[in-house]
């Protein structure tokens, strides 16, 4: 029989169906290989680019010019802009506020490669380390609320690029989904004086079925209420409320844990397109005991439809604990 299962955070209720019995090997996906034309993000294209926010690259290398590891660009068709205020108006009961924000490209690599989970673990780790410096960047703009942090791999998933790449959308509002992982902790902890996330990695850790990988300060996880086949959580096992607390030290561990679930997506599911995004507390939040920072990894195998857009209930035809026991390497 089919199950209802509840989210413990935003209390989002998913259905496990078992019945629609989709077996793994029938989700899994021929990815389309686009075309390579000239590609603006490979390293010698840098003039087709925003001049550079950021670099990792040699001291001896000029900015934008070849040489770099990561580079973060401003996106060239950004969907906030930089200038402006955030005062809110509107008509009547309907607010309004500025387009004030920053959008952004991360290149992850110079040579054309699509994956991230292809490249070398210490070199995720630099990228990891160039979304934290970012996040350090926009923290000291006191108009920037929020800065969400995603992945885009494959046209499934919304990529309009091929090369590896990820993309930072820092706005005034803190987006909803954010908004409502911060309420339904914020009411855990005032009813278990624990945070949920620091509650559920332990629970999870006990039982062990939905666990893909565990080291010393991570763990990656199918959670009990996944929406979709092959959702997986990665969670730090210490109570971490802000990405931008990250240490330099923790990157290398991270980036292993990172590239070791998402090259086994890629094998378990052939390359599947996916959405990766950052949750982590709102910049100016101060302390968030109740709120745990974790990277969320979306699959991208089955088309929402009408279920789904219309009651915000996902219908789910993988059990989290099989997909869990295939993902796990
Ligand atoms: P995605 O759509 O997830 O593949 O993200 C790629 C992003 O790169 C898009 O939002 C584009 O607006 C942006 N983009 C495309 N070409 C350039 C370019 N030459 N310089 C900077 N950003 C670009
Ligand atoms: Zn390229
Ligand atoms: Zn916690």
């Amino acid at each position: 029989m089919s199950q209802f299962r509840q989210d413990p955070i935003v209390g989002r209720w998913v259905i496990v169906a078992t019945e629609r019995a989709a077996k793994p090997q029938e989700i899994v996906q021929q990815t389309r290989r686009e075309s390579l034309q000239a590609c603006p993000f490979c390293e010698g294209q840098e003039e087709e680019t925003t001049a550079e926010l950021l670099a990792v690259r040699p001291a001896s290398t000029a900015a934008d010019g070849p040489g770099w590891q990561v580079r973060v660009i401003p996106n060239k068709y950004p969907a906030v802009t930089s200038d402006g205020e955030t005062a809110r108006c509107g008509w009547g009961f309907q607010r309004e506020v500025q387009g004030v924000g920053a959008h952004e490209v991360i290149v992850e690599c110079p040579q054309h490669e699509t994956n991230l989970a292809r490249l070398p673990a210490a070199h995720v780790a630099d990228v990891l380390r160039a979304y934290r410096d970012r996040f350090k960047h926009h923290k000291r703009d006191q108009r920037i609320a929020y800065a969400l942090l995603f992945k885009n791999y494959g046209a499934l998933a919304g990529a309009s690029m091929e090369h590896c790449h990820s993309q930072i959308l820092a706005t005034p509002i803190v987006p909803e989904l954010i908004g409502e992982e911060l309420a339904g902790s914020w009411e855990f902890h005032q009813r278990n004086n624990r945070c949920v996330y620091c509650a559920l990695v332990e629970e999870e850790l006990d039982g062990g079925a939905r666990v893909v990988v565990q080291t010393a300060n991570y763990a990656v996880l199918c959670p009990f209420a996944s929406r979709f086949p092959f959702e997986m959580w990665l969670v730090p096992l210490r109570h971490q409320e802000h990405f931008d607390d990250e240490r330099d030290d923790d990157f290398a561990e991270l980036a292993e844990v990172l590239t070791t679930v998402l090259g086994r997506l890629a094998a378990v599911l052939n390359d599947p397109a996916y959405n990766f995004y950052l949750h982590t507390s709102p910049l100016h939040a101060g302390a968030t005991p109740h709120y745990h920072w974790h990277l969320e990894i979306f699959p991208r195998l089955a088309q929402l439809a009408g279920f789904e857009h219309g009651g915000g209930m996902f219908i789910n035809p993988i059990p989290p604990e099989d997909a869990a026991a295939l993902l796990r390497p």
